[in-house]
């Protein structure tokens, strides 16, 4: 009777922490990593939505800026945090679904390693030139690196990242061959471009626009099938230099595996009441950020993509011969 009794009070004390847990998160600060240099567009993007998101739950976000090998240094380390419900990934199509296939070693499984949160919305890419580059159009420079192949420098924020991935399947469409310069981040690899240190780059719509319309940079075509408002006169890739080229970056919020399923749910309820403010998402929608229907956000829609997006990518990464050395 007397163990019965004691085992009656460990099992009331353990429910009453698990829902003390619950209730209580957050109670301290959280910690959004970011696998990219500071002041790119995975790293503005994740400043935007962790306000956001801080104010609903009544905690500040911070951001961790962990870059290196196309954000698989940064994943790898996630991964690896406590499970707590203090510690997030922001994670992309890089190195949350093409790294598998491109990495011979991966220190983190994008599936077995993490819990998917939520889905951010998708940007597509501008490819951008110096203002000083003697390439006026994406059919310019296609035809010039065509008859100069190794000559063209296209920079990225490092092997397997998004503008990689996005240069290495323009450059497999063109049929031409590109050299790729690997940065920490966008940002980086931008500060060059502006600089004239190399030749051309993909970047997403968020942080090419100021660079664009402030006329540091030239953007000769959109990786998206429409035109868009914020770049006038910009073609996209597929309207004339490579018809049926599509491409945009996706985004999303991932815990490490074994997070409580409460603190998700939060956290994705937390992110759908940020989105009712109208005023926020136009302002995304001004940068050439593309919102998504609200079930895509979810974190089984999520995890669902990510799988989706891993054998995508298999084939992507295949038929392109992208490879990482
Ligand atoms: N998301 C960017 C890319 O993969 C990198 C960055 O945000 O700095 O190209």
């Amino acid at each position: 009777m007397k163990t019965l009794k004691a085992a009656a009070a460990a099992l009331s004390l353990l429910a009453c922490t698990t829902t003390s847990f619950a209730q209580a998160w957050p109670t301290k600060t959280l910690t959004w990593v970011v696998p990219f240099a500071a002041g790119g567009p995975t790293d503005a993007m994740a400043r935007d939505i962790a306000d956001k998101v801080a104010k609903q739950i009544g905690q500040q976000i911070i951001i961790e800026n962990a870059g290196g090998a196309g954000g698989t240094i940064g994943a790898g380390k996630a991964a690896k945090a406590n499970a707590d419900g203090y510690t997030f990934l922001v994670g992309h199509l890089g190195y949350m679904a093409a790294a598998p296939s491109l990495y011979k070693k991966l220190t983190y499984d994008p599936v077995k390693d993490f819990e998917p949160v939520f889905r951010f919305p998708d940007t597509p890419l501008v490819l951008l030139v110096p203002k000083a580059s003697p390439h006026k159009s994406a059919a310019d420079l296609i035809a010039y690196a065509k008859k100069n192949p190794g000559k063209v420098n296209f920079g990225n924020a490092g092997a397997g990242s998004t503008s990689h991935l996005i240069a290495a399947l323009f450059e497999s469409k063109a049929g031409i061959d590109v050299v790729s310069v690997p940065y920490k981040g966008a940002a980086p690899a931008m500060n060059d471009l502006i600089a004239g240190q190399v030749d051309a780059m993909f970047d997403q719509t968020n942080t090419a626009l100021p660079q664009v319309a402030g006329g540091r940079l030239v953007a000769l075509a959109l990786t998206s099938k429409a035109t868009m408002a914020q770049f006038p006169g910009v073609a996209p890739l597929a309207d004339k230099a490579l018809p049926g080229f599509e491409a945009a970056t996706w985004y999303g919020l991932y815990a490490p595996k074994g997070t409580p399923k409460d603190v998700i749910t939060k956290m994705h309820q937390a992110y759908l009441k940020a989105l009712g403010d109208k005023a926020w998402t136009q302002k995304m929608a001004d940068q050439g950020i593309r919102l998504l229907p609200e079930a895509q956000y979810a974190p089984d829609a999520f995890a669902k993509h990510t799988a989706a997006e891993i054998e995508v990518w298999r084939r992507v990464a295949t038929d392109a011969k992208i490879t990482i050395d």
